[in-house]
């Protein structure tokens, strides 16, 4: 019989009732420090005092009135958002792959209304994740997440992950837009160097492509700076950005340039819920943390030394972890047995870890989380590391 939720997740027998900072508390009481922090979600941990505040305040004066209205609260996020990155303007969606199909849209529409409808394609990449909506799961087009859901939804080109030469030759006059994560997440926390992700600036500004780029995973402050490109000081067109947004509440935006956005005019796309007055409230005090005096500082302080201690764990247990990568709060360890044990192993030590593909855990934690708890993180770690050591050998 079938179960009463739609049986489409392998969920771990964990149920959590409450979390406090980088903690969860488990209906039998037990205490998870959690380094996954909702799959990079719950950006400032869970019960951020200002987050609640800004929820319930906003909780008993509106929730909704529908984008028929001028809703000021988005207003304020907007401007935010705009004062705070490349962006001209700013459309609000309620998740990462709802920001998927209008970046897509609107990279077509763009070409449309300047006159070259033929440039429709989006190029994409092998190991990429997009959503699972009909757009995002054709744009990243892998066999595990398109199989029996066809057909699919026409102009993407997908190509090698790395592979310049493909893309070069892959660009021409049916090409309308680049989709690319500066750092992949599900894909398994493989960033795209900083040169590479300048090279495909100038190789679209060359051929007028428009450059897409999804932060939802990287985005908000993971990687250290307020979004990914930064790192390379190159700007998108387009970007696509959720998870971290909401702190937990669902929430996602898409950013683009006035030029790139120019086909978006009123009646060409709209969202019922997207911006509405609750979900922008704890947005707006989201970025009021994100972007206060020395936040981001204290976040890569934060990542480089977590970055060292698992440096230090790879090198005590090279029969576990092969490697560290990926950037800021937003790493992953490359496992030597099935990803899936070792996150079974940190469960047995009360630590929340996400596995990735690439036989990826990733350690996405809150980004205020404290030097004390990174320790702990890395302990924790250590215990679960020596136990797989013991089972096999
Ligand atoms: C999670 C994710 C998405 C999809 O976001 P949803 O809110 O689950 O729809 C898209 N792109 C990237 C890079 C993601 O990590």
């Amino acid at each position: 019989m079938i179960p009463s939720i739609l049986p489409t997740y392998n969920r771990a027998a964990l149920q959590f009732v409450k979390g406090e900072g980088s903690w969860l508390i488990e209906a039998d009481g037990r205490r998870f420090l959690d380094m996954g922090a909702g799959i990079a979600v719950n950006a400032l941990g869970h019960a951020h005092p200002a987050l609640v505040a800004a929820l319930t305040e906003q909780a008993g004066k509106l929730w909704h009135v529908s984008n028929l209205y001028r809703i000021p609260e988005q207003q304020d996020l907007a401007d935010r958002l705009v004062a705070a990155t490349f962006a001209d303007t700013v459309f609000f969606t309620n998740s990462g792959t709802e920001s998927c199909e209008l970046a897509v849209k609107m990279a077509r529409k763009y070409w449309y209304d300047i006159g070259q409808p033929d440039r429709t394609d989006i190029i994409t990449f092998n190991g990429s994740f997009h959503g699972r909506s009909s757009a995002g799961i054709a744009a990243a087009g892998s066999e595990k997440m398109v199989k029996g859901f066809g057909p699919l939804l026409p102009g993407f080109v997908h190509l090698d992950w790395g592979d310049h030469d493909a893309l070069h030759a892959a660009i021409n006059d049916r090409t309308a837009a680049i989709l690319i994560e500066p750092v992949q997440g599900e894909g398994g926390i493989r960033p795209l160097p900083d040169h590479c992700l300048k090279g495909l600036r100038a190789l679209c500004d060359e051929t007028g492509t428009l450059l897409i780029l999804d932060e939802v995973q990287c985005g908000m402050g993971r990687t250290g700076r307020l979004f990914a490109h930064e790192w390379a000081g190159v700007d998108p067109d387009i970007m696509m950005v959720a998870k971290g947004i909401g702190g937990g509440f669902p929430l996602g935006a898409v950013l683009a340039t006035e030029n790139a956005a120019s086909g978006m005019t009123a009646g060409t796309h709209g969202s019922t819920y997207g911006g509405n007055p609750l979900a922008c409230a704890v947005g707006s005090a989201v970025m009021e943390v994100l972007t206060a005096p020395g936040f981001l500082d204290d976040v890569r302080a934060r990542a480089g030394d977590l970055r060292q201690k698992l440096e230090g764990l790879v090198a005590a247990h090279p029969d576990v972890f092969i490697g560290v990568r990926g950037s800021g709060l937003m790493l992953g360890l490359v496992c030597k047995p099935s990803n899936l044990d070792v996150v079974a192993a940190c469960y047995a030590e009360q630590l929340i870890t996400v596995p990735a593909g690439d036989n990826v855990i990733r350690l996405l934690p809150p980004l205020n989380i404290s030097d004390r708890d990174i320790a702990e993180a890395v302990n924790r770690l250590d215990r679960a590391a020596t136990t797989l050591e013991a089972k096999s050998s």
